[in-house]
């Protein structure tokens, strides 16, 4: 973000008072010439701070510090706001998956491999459909069932919440396994957190609550 000079600051203060406004009433405001004003109406339009319709003039761009705001809450990194994963065996059955989603209150489990790597991702979704016509949940291995590596949509804790957000509205998904490599090996993960669309929607709420403080 541009850090804004005095004047532009004038400027932006007279635009946000009076606006839709001319650049030749600015500058009579200012005891200013147009042309020494330009610059600086130069880079408050090109910032965003203020938008310019012609024969109409300028005017404050209301949406500007909102948009401002959500994108430094969106830029935060995934590390500062990664819950805890819940962790099962790929091996435990369905029937102990559905009710270890209950007594976690999660709506993702993480099955992890015996090197305790990354293996699979067990949805609501994924429980339910293996619910439908087996009869035996307690036989049936979460692994039959998940979705496996390399299918597996990750993301690292040095990312933005804004590629978290990203990702799981592109691949349909209502969260992200938090991942850190294992020294260079593809497809290989240390399960770290994870994210989901309600830590998203937490991070809006503390934008719009520090916004009416
Ligand atoms: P739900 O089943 O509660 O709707 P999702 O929308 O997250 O939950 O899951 C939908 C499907 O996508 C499931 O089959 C699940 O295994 C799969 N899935 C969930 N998260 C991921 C992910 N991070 N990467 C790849 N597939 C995923």
């Amino acid at each position: 973000m541009i850090k804004l000079s005095k004047r532009q600051d004038e400027i932006l203060e007279i635009v946000k008072q009076n606006g839709p406004i001319t650049g030749k009433e600015i500058a009579d405001k200012l005891s200013l010439s147009r042309a020494a004003l330009r610059p600086d109406l130069a880079i408050l339009t090109m910032s965003g701070n203020i938008d310019a319709r012609p024969r109409v003039g300028y005017f404050y761009n209301e949406n500007f510090k909102v948009k401002r705001t959500a994108e430094k809450y969106l830029q935060q990194k995934v590390n500062n706001y990664k819950a805890h994963p819940i962790v099962v065996g790929k091996s435990i059955s369905v029937y102990d998956a559905i009710v270890q989603l209950f007594l976690e209150d999660v709506g993702t489990l993480y099955a992890v491999n015996s090197e305790g790597h990354l293996a699979g991702v067990i949805s609501r979704k994924d429980l339910l459909r293996a619910s439908l016509g087996n009869s035996n949940l307690s036989e049936l291995p979460v692994s039959v069932i998940m979705t496996r590596m390399p299918n597996i949509i990750t993301i690292s804790p040095e990312e933005s919440l804004l590629e978290a957000a990203k990702k799981m509205i592109q691949n349909h998904i209502d969260s992200l396994p938090v991942v850190r490599d294992v020294d260079g090996q593809e497809n290989t993960y240390l399960l770290v957190g994870r994210i989901t669309k309600t830590t998203i929607t937490r991070a809006y709420l503390e934008m719009m609550e520090e916004k009416s403080d």
